[in-house]
């Protein structure tokens, strides 16, 4: 499934925010390996739509679509020269699809910063630089095994292409930039790299934690901001995230309202995460759940299918789909089927953000 590494040096709220994350039980009970596996944290993607089918088709429940949130990498100025603990220490994150840093904005004297005082555009260079360094690392153990392969199969367009991507990608790191925002500038085609995990590749997502008091802050804010553009910046309170679980939905938007928060952090980080990693959801509705599914943009009918069941993929036959929209205006399945705005598709269709569908399949 996708997922999402969460990185940030010591002290800076990371166990805080996952702790929050797994301690998500209104999900864990829907998505039962959350509390299976210790280190996988599930969020929800905010999404009215799912509300407002459920009571349309008199839905017993609502499941959101979700983000996993799979570990935390604690990285000190310096961890990539530790040979081995560093790249240790990375492992789960090498293996996720984006990777959220988290920085630390808030104020206490009773927790030690490790580089003495707080500086959120520091703390972002170290960490850049530190997975910049993991990215050169890992290109100079494996050129010269692309270098044979490109010499032994001359003839061989990929290997040559590939030698040439990782030999432009070490020049583009070596000088301080990371892959993801200089590689297009520098036209690399890092799906010739895809196997070697590189971090720098993955779209970054940039966790704030803020005092409660400074989530109101427009400018410092708008500041931080500035500092990982193009990148999505989320502010939160972690400490105030898990007290957020701890509470039923209508205490959770008191305390957020008193906080000037529109949005919790978790439904903020899943919102961008989602988009981050360029997903859509499609919709499913019957009296027992009303449902949102995840599905990369651009996926066929029958791999949104497969999100439900392999064998639903396999078995497809057609899907009939109305969006969400469309549905809403009519009022009704009913009548929607009867303005004709319900269509019957078939395997090559491309599915559209909030289509609401009932797949026909063989089994
Ligand atoms: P990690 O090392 O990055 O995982 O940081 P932790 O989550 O363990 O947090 C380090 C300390 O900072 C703990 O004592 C937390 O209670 C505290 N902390 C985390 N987030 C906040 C915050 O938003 N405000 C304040 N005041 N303290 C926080």
């Amino acid at each position: 499934s996708l997922s999402i590494g969460i990185v940030g040096l010591p002290n800076v709220g990371k166990s805080t925010l996952f702790n929050a994350l797994t301690k998500n039980e209104a999900l864990s009970a829907n998505y039962p390996f959350a509390t299976i596996e210790p280190n996988v944290g599930v969020v929800g993607v905010p999404d009215s739509r799912i509300g407002t089918l459920a009571e349309m088709f008199s839905s017993a429940k609502t499941i959101p679509a979700t983000v996993d949130f799979v570990d935390i990498a604690g990285i000190v100025r310096g961890a990539s020269e530790g040979e081995g603990l560093g790249n240790q220490f990375l492992a789960n994150i090498r293996e996720s699809d984006a990777i959220c840093q988290v920085i630390r904005v808030f104020d206490d004297d009773d927790v030690t910063h490790v580089e003495g005082d707080i500086q959120p555009s520091r703390d972002i260079e170290t960490i850049n630089t530190e997975l910049i360094l993991a990215d050169l690392q890992t290109l100079d153990k494996a050129l010269p095994r692309l270098e044979k392969d490109a010499k032994r199969n001359a003839k061989d367009k990929t290997a040559q292409e590939t030698l040439g991507a990782a030999q432009e990608a070490r020049r583009v790191l070596d000088e301080g930039v990371g892959l993801s925002v200089g590689a297009k500038p520098a036209g690399i085609d890092v799906s010739l790299l895809r196997e070697l995990n590189l971090l720098t590749v993955k779209p970054f997502i940039y966790v704030f934690n803020l005092d409660s008091e400074e989530l109101g802050d427009s400018a410092l804010r708008a500041k931080l901001s500035e500092l990982v553009a193009p990148a999505e910046a989320i502010f939160l309170d972690a400490k105030i995230e898990s007290e957020l679980t701890e509470l039923d939905d209508e205490e959770a938007a008191e305390l957020l309202e008193s906080l000037g928060q529109s949005e919790s952090g978790l439904a903020q980080l899943a919102r961008v995460g989602f988009a981050t990693l360029g997903l859509q959801t499609y919709l499913t509705a019957g009296p027992k759940e009303a449902r949102a599914w995840t599905i990369r943009k651009g996926a066929t009918a029958p791999e949104a299918a497969g999100a439900i069941h392999t064998d639903f993929q396999r078995g497809f036959i057609k899907a009939e789909i109305v969006s969400f929209d469309d549905l809403i205006a009519a009022g009704s399945m009913q009548a929607a089927r009867a303005a004709g705005k319900v269509r019957m598709e078939g395997k090559e269709y491309v599915m559209a953000d909030g289509d609401v569908v009932e797949f026909r399949f063989n089994v």
